[in-house]
């Protein structure tokens, strides 16, 4: 059998080496963090705590206000000395709560159960709901949301991305080295829950140790399988993904589950796990901080609501001339416009880029009719068109041009000859009109 893969896509340079073998290290957990209430896509939470209040860590300190949201708690002990809004690393306000911490690392209750899989599949899914699980790949969206699919949905597999095809990125890499046993159980938890019967590991053909790991991981379990896909961008996307292990097509504006699968990153299938087992909330996860701009890039085990200049010292600050810090990776990350900014569930990276890199970049021309654009866009659309109608105002043009199925993973502005920032056009046109 070849390798898995699907239409389109680039091939940029990765850069994984930076950090791919540095081990997962715990951050230093700081004085003070500051908690975004909206950590995921959905409405935001409502604070249940009050300046003064002392908490503990894993306490819930905002609870979810509709269906699609998930619950907030404390990421260490100490006492709440602010509620209020912060900036997020999309620029956006949100209500944060501000906790002192006392170094205490007091614990609310967390109970080992071996037994875990022997939970009912709504036990299980309560679970994961008051642990605030979302999908830590970079979305945020709700994962207890992605288990209570509707009827007329029937789910009939769960695939794990372990594809990271963002270039620099290393945190889900290091994962599989390190916890390949605890991923394949979070996986095992995600098909009781959904009464699967067949589970996949997608993991790219440029990491072959996190290939015979997640195997060896995987032995003995008949109805887990890890598969080899090709090295090429966008491939974690979840719609290609799924092309690429399962050879399904999810139709334009459908969801995955339109074609009987929920896909999971690495980082969620182990937040899953744990907790199934030990009924641990996500207050922590793995953060790749990198880039030429870094002096000892790195993995990091962060607490939630570190601000983005403390990883920047644990690794030992900036070298070289600091063009850009971006959160997440180069192709879908957002340029930060402060080190204040708060560590949150999606955040997967920091990328400390530098002048002489970003140097290449330049000033953007007309569209000059190449189609490279056309032959490389994975949802088969003109990324051409979409930027030019938007450049001119026309947004709701762009929507005949099928303007939401772009995903915005920028490899079309990637092979661009003009530089166009065509994902920049794009999203400007989405905010302008309705879907
Ligand atoms: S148009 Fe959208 S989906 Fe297509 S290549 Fe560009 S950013 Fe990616
Ligand atoms: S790659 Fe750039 S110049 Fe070529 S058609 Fe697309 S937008 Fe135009």
């Amino acid at each position: 059998m070849g390798i898995a893969t699907f239409k389109g896509g680039i091939h940029p340079p990765d850069r994984k080496e930076l950090s791919a073998n540095a081990p997962i290290i715990d951050a230093k957990v700081p004085k003070v963090l500051i908690i975004p209430l909206s950590q995921h896509i959905g409405a935001p939470c409502k604070p249940v705590v009050a300046i003064g209040e002392e908490v503990k860590k894993g306490q819930v300190i905002g609870e979810p206000t509709a269906f699609v949201s998930s619950p907030v708690h404390a990421s260490v002990s100490g006492k709440v000395i602010a509620i209020g809004e912060f900036p997020n690393a999309m620029g956006r306000m949100v209500n944060s709560v501000v906790i002192e911490n006392d170094f205490k690392e007091e614990w609310t209750a967390l109970r080992d159960n071996p037994d875990y899989l022997g939970l009912s599949a709504e036990e299980l899914r309560e679970k994961v709901k008051s642990a605030g699980i979302v999908g830590m790949g970079g979305a945020a969206f709700p994962t207890s949301v992605k288990l209570s699919p509707p009827k007329e949905k029937p789910i009939d597999a769960v695939l794990i991305n372990g594809a990271e095809c963002e270039p620099y990125l290393t945190a889900d890499y290091r994962l599989m080295l390190e916890r390949p046993k605890e991923v394949i159980e979070g996986l095992k938890v995600l098909m009781k829950v959904l009464g699967v019967q067949k589970g996949y590991i997608g993991i790219e053909d440029n990491k072959p140790e996190a290939i015979t790991r997640m195997q060896e991981a995987a032995k003995g379990e008949a109805n887990i399988s890890v598969i080899t896909c090709e090295v090429k961008y966008p491939q974690g996307a979840e719609k290609m993904l799924i092309k690429a292990v399962l050879g399904r097509e999810v139709p334009p504006r459908a969801l995955p589950m339109d074609v009987g699968v929920v896909v999971q990153n690495v980082g969620t299938a182990l937040a899953i796990y744990e907790a199934a087992r030990y009924g641990k909330p996500l207050i922590e996860r793995v953060v790749t901080v990198t880039g030429e701009g870094i002096r000892q890039p790195g993995n990091l085990m962060v607490r939630l609501g570190s601000k983005v200049g403390d990883l920047i010292e644990d690794c030992g600050g900036f070298k070289n001339s600091v063009g850009k810090v971006i959160s997440g990776g180069p192709m879908m990350g957002f340029a930060l416009s402060s080190l204040d900014i708060a560590v949150t569930k999606g955040t997967s990276g920091i990328l400390v880029m530098t002048e002489e890199i970003l140097a290449h970049s330049g000033e953007f021309g007309p569209c000059m009719r190449c189609g490279r654009c056309i032959d490389i866009c994975p949802m088969g659309l003109m990324p051409s068109m979409l930027s030019v109608l938007s450049e001119k105002g026309h947004y709701e043009d762009a929507k005949e041009y099928n303007l939401f199925d772009c995903f915005e993973c920028g490899s079309c502005a990637f092979v661009c000859p003009s530089k166009r920032p065509i994902v920049q056009l794009v999203r400007l046109a989405k905010s302008m009109v309705k879907p």
